[in-house]
């Protein structure tokens, strides 16, 4: 799923930057990721900004949050993480 607002949600222009444009760390040029940890599983998925090039209002979203989703296949991240058995609301 490909996911691209052209309009600003604070001023309402359709002045959205186009382009890859991504979060990343001024030394190393890493991509930002949003970590999410629970049960011991971590998933993670680059953080993505929409840029207004009008009012330089910047929102933040993710293109796949499925990523973030905790499946029954994974597995802690540490071996010996202790867990509850998972259950079919925790997804
Ligand atoms: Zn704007």
């Amino acid at each position: 799923m490909s996911y691209k607002r052209d309009t600003c949600s604070k001023c309402g222009e359709k002045s959205i930057l186009k382009g890859e444009i991504g979060l990343r760390t001024s030394k190393d040029k890493e991509l930002i990721m949003i970590v999410r940890q629970d049960h011991g599983v971590e998933k993670s998925v680059p953080l993505q900004p929409n840029i207004c090039s009008q009012c330089g209002f910047v929102d933040l979203y993710v293109q796949n949050p499925n990523h973030l989703k905790i499946n029954s296949e994974d597995r802690p991240i540490n071996p010996d993480f202790k867990q509850r058995p998972l259950l079919e609301s925790d997804f």
